[in-house]
């Protein structure tokens, strides 16, 4: 197997999956195909690759590590449809790796300390069809998380707004080595196609749920009539209530992606600027 003798990292976040029947899993969770292109993150030493080459159209490896890239560069020498990138999947632009990138599929064991750049970098406009991560436990509660759920907050919104995500199955932590502190979970996301909102609507949208979560055991009201990266005026905030039938006193983590979203259509042009 690539890179067997080589020592795991823990700045680049190596925790190797070893337990082949949840690898297989996470593989039959991504349902790629025979007429597939597949970008797989972080391979390491190839626990996922092993089940995707020789599978699908094209596999795409991006891994950061010079040890291990080179590793995975020699076992596929002979096979045309892997393609080892060495490099930061977070310097690398993606659709241009893979020209099909909005048909593309995306399956990547995560490394934790850069799950949600990772999760931004790839959420950026234009979109792959389908993306299957394994994370966190926590992330992946905060990702799935409805309004009013202990773990809602800005993650859940900026990734429910633009997808369709849903959490497969947990992990133990006892299927990696070496064992990490937490437990981890897999989860898929599926981009809207087309996507729902504007881009415009997504930057305010994410203005404002920044915003938002940073205070957010503040009413709403008072976040947008006193934030300062918001900028609205008071007779808006008042209309807003009043126009939308809500109680704005209640706190954000109550508020929907939908019902936050129904909040940036409304509000003047020139408010959430940047
Ligand atoms: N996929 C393998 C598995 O399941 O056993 C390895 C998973 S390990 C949690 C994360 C992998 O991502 C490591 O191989 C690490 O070197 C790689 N990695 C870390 N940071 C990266 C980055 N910025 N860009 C690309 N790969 C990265």
């Amino acid at each position: 197997m690539a890179g067997q003798r080589h020592r795991a990292k823990k700045s680049l976040g190596q925790n190797f999956l070893v337990d082949a029947n949840l690898q297989r899993k996470i593989v039959r969770a991504l349902g790629a195909g025979p007429r597939d292109e597949v970008l797989e993150i972080g391979p390491g030493r190839g626990a996922l690759t092993g089940h995707l080459a020789g599978r699908v159209h094209r596999l795409v490896l991006v891994e950061i590590d010079d040890e291990l890239a080179p590793a995975l560069a020699s076992r596929f020498a002979d096979d045309p449809s892997v393609q080892v990138v060495h490099g930061d999947v977070l310097d690398t632009d993606l659709p241009r790796l893979l020209p099909r990138w909005d048909e593309a599929l995306v399956v990547g064991n995560i490394p934790y300390n850069i799950t949600t750049p990772i999760l931004f970098h790839l959420l950026r406009r234009p979109r792959p069809r389908e993306i299957v991560l394994m994370v966190q436990r926590e992330v992946a509660d905060r990702m799935v998380a409805g309004a009013g759920e202990r773990a809602y907050g800005a993650l859940a919104v900026g990734v429910q707004s633009v997808a369709d995500v849903a959490l497969l199955f947990p992990v133990p932590r006892t299927a990696f080595r070496p064992v990490p502190g937490v437990d981890s979970a897999v989860v898929r996301i599926r981009p809207h196609r087309p996507p729902r909102l504007e881009p415009e609507e997504e930057r305010r949208l994410r203005i404002l749920t920044r915003s938002a979560f940073q205070w957010r055991r503040k009413q709403l009201q008072k976040i947008l009539r006193r934030h300062p990266a918001l900028n609205i005026p008071e007779v808006a905030v008042d209309r807003l209530g009043e126009e939308l039938h809500l109680d704005l006193a209640r706190r954000p983590e109550t508020f929907s992606p939908d019902l936050l979203l129904e909040l940036v259509r409304r509000l003047p042009d020139d408010a959430l600027g940047d």
